[in-house]
């Protein structure tokens, strides 16, 4: 009993022992951390690599040199309709290089999306509310911009025309209510300047990491970093279906919307 009763004793005094080993390496590691001794001259902080690319903000009419557009008011050869992947039916209006929502001799949903795909993008879109108004509420001027095809930032005219305030110019869908309405009157141009970073997913599809959102409207900031809740569906709660690159798609919603100067600059 006695020979187990040191045994005992000399297993907890070594147990100590080691616990004691390891905090002590690591507040060795943390007192070194610490313990980085402070620059004392200015080119101990400055730094030559990695060096950034050169873009020209202004290259080819007005788009950042590395953009790829995917509108310009010549063709409509980057796009498809969305629901069967045919031709676009949009109007081409040469005056302003810009395109208008339109169904051509079909009533089906005209929505469109970009032919490329995309992840994590900048995104520069200009768009315009009809100068002739119509309908109220959600039906005056409504179309959007969805990214990956299925985040949707609101497009729609809210000039004299309220609305639920998560549906409004701007919002995320049924998600986000926009910091200001920063619309311009009814007829000119608005433009939507976009950085999104997509939501990633594991293995089993399930989102481990949710897609971010900052939109300038004209300039004014509406959206801030917003993390997004999944899909902005009409009816029900946002889902989290998961998805690799995606379209930039834009919605018909009856009502005929414009727009031109389309470009991304991918971020991943
Ligand atoms: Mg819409």
């Amino acid at each position: 009993m006695k020979r187990i009763l040191v045994l005992l004793v000399g297993v907890v005094l070594f147990s100590c022992n080691q616990k004691t080993e390891k905090d002590s390496k690591d507040d060795t590691i943390e007192n070194s951390a610490e313990v980085l001794v402070e620059p004392t001259k200015p080119e101990e902080t400055e730094f030559y690599e990695p060096v950034p690319p050169t873009v020209n903000p202004t290259g080819q009419n007005g788009v950042p040199s590395d953009a790829i557009v995917l509108f310009d008011g010549t063709s409509l050869d980057g796009w498809e309709r969305a629901q069967d992947r045919g031709k676009a039916t949009w109007v081409l209006n040469d005056d302003d290089k810009s395109m208008t929502v339109n169904r051509g001799d079909s009533d089906d949903n005209a929505t469109i999306q970009s032919k490329k795909v995309f992840g994590s993008v900048q995104l520069h879109i200009e768009w315009k509310s009809p100068e002739k108004i119509e309908g109220k509420g959600q039906n005056r001027g409504n179309s959007g911009v969805f990214l990956q095809g299925l985040y949707e930032i609101q497009v729609l005219d809210n000039n004299d025309n309220d609305t639920y305030v998560n549906g409004q110019v701007g919002s995320i869908y049924k998600q986000s209510i926009p910091l200001a309405k920063a619309s311009v009157p009814t007829g000119d141009w608005n433009s939507y300047d976009v950085v999104y970073h997509a939501p990633e997913f594991n293995d089993a599809g399930e989102k481990t990491k949710s897609a971010t959102i900052t939109v300038l409207h004209n300039g004014v900031l509406i959206q801030d970093h917003y993390e997004i809740k999944g899909t902005t569906p009409y009816i029900g709660w946002p889902k989290n279906p998961p998805h690799g690159k995606g379209p930039i798609k834009l919605q018909d919603h009856g009502s005929p919307v414009s727009y031109r100067n389309i470009w991304v600059r991918e971020l991943d």
